[in-house]
């Protein structure tokens, strides 16, 4: 009965917020603090999983007839959570059901999440993924194709040169990246990083998922913001030899958004390393490691003239952000770098420099661990034998605008 009460009550208000123009987030939580008091004032019932799973599946349903977005399941997810937190504050002894609920939130938030969820951008102009960095759109500019490594296309996975470690780091920069930055210059170290800019795109409840998983906020901001610490820390980045590459603006999934919002997401970054660096880079690796043929992504890679940048040995650090999970990175790593030969093996590393353990525990270990074994940390540009002046598009004449 209260859970009939609660879907009829969560159908209303979707009812009634769908014409609005707010980030689903705004409704997911809508949503969840209606359905919360009339489950907690009531026990639920003695629900199987699968029961509840049902109940989860018919907000869903829900959530995307208001969204009509490919990433629903990241709304999902949180209402999954929601649910969750409601059944352990209620049930203290349902520990296996809560369990499974935890699971299922975990799958539907896929493998390849990296804690920064997309702002759903189609759904109205108060997104944060709608911004636009001052200054001349980089849309018009000469994209002369330099060098000989590979352009859209299917992407790259690995280094050309045995030897080569290039450890790279997506989603920055974030209070962790100096600390890492300090450590690559404590080990003469040279990395990648892959910037998104603007994760801001967060919501209270998005916050609250990525607490449950890794203690991390972002909410950061823009990155070419002056108030903010961000644009000094790019600058640090590329005058201490690191190459900053592109990881699009407000990180979505390019495969499932159409070619004009994905060059958008391109031109926007550009436009804020722009107005940090005076650059744009060459190198960019898509968001989820998703940039498919089909979609046209790759294609339209080609065309802004873009390195699609993979790896081949992921630390899994986002999965793994506690200090008792970090060793599972560390395994990680150990297993494939422990048992190679730096005379014919290299390693294209991704790690993410938005991660609290990440930055106080793997990257330095990561570091003595590829000293031991003789491998060289360098960037990816030089891992894939490119010159640095490749790594960049720039242009005396102005062109890239101010
Ligand atoms: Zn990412």
């Amino acid at each position: 009965m209260y859970l009939t009460t609660s879907i009829a009550v969560l159908i209303t208000l979707v009812e009634q917020t769908e014409l609005a123009e707010e980030p689903m987030a705004t409704h997911v939580h809508l949503i969840c603090l209606a359905v919360q008091p009339l489950m907690e004032t009531a026990p639920l019932p003695q629900m199987e999983p699968s029961a509840l799973m049902r109940l989860v599946d018919l907000w869903v349903l829900r959530l995307r007839g208001i969204c009509a977005h490919q990433r629903a399941h990241v709304a999902r997810a949180m209402v999954i959570v929601e649910v969750h937190q409601i059944i352990v504050r209620q049930h203290q002894g349902v520990k296996q059901l809560s369990e499974l609920v935890m699971i299922q939130a975990q799958r539907e938030m896929g493998e390849d999440y990296c804690t920064s969820p997309d702002c759903q951008f189609n759904y109205g102009p108060a997104c944060d993924a709608n911004k636009i960095p001052s200054g001349t759109n980089t849309s018009s500019i000469q994209r002369n194709k330099v060098g000989s490594v590979l352009y859209g296309s299917a992407g790259i996975y690995d280094c050309v040169q045995a030897g080569d470690m290039a450890l790279t780091f997506d989603d920055g920069p974030f209070i962790y990246t100096s600390h890492i930055l300090n450590l690559l210059q404590q080990y003469n170290a040279t990395a990648t990083f892959f910037i998104t800019g603007n994760n801001n795109g967060q919501s209270f409840q998005q916050k609250r998922y990525v607490e449950e998983f890794t203690d991390d906020l972002l909410g950061k901001g823009e990155i070419d913001n002056t108030s903010l610490a961000w644009p000094a820390l790019i600058k640090r980045m590329y005058s201490e030899g690191h190459q900053v590459a592109s990881h699009t603006w407000s990180h979505p999934d390019l495969s499932n958004i159409t070619s004009l919002q994905r060059k958008n997401e391109m031109w926007k970054n550009e436009m804020a390393l722009r107005n940090i660096l005076g650059v744009i880079p060459t190198y960019m690796r898509s968001p989820y490691s998703s940039c498919t043929a089909e979609s046209g992504c790759e294609g339209d890679l080609n065309d802004l003239g873009y390195h699609i940048t993979f790896f081949n040995l992921d630390t899994s650090d986002y999965l793994n952000d506690s200090p008792t999970l970090i060793q599972n990175s560390k395994n990680i790593f150990d297993a494939a770098v422990n048992s190679s030969n730096p005379s014919t093996d290299e390693f294209l590393v991704i790690a993410h420099d938005i991660h609290n353990q990440t930055s106080q525990v793997l990257v330095e270990y990561m570091l003595q661990g590829l000293k031991a074994k003789d491998y060289k940390p360098v960037s990816v540009g030089t891992c894939l034998g490119d010159p640095m002046e490749n790594w960049y598009r720039t242009d005396t004449s102005a062109t890239l605008g101010s």
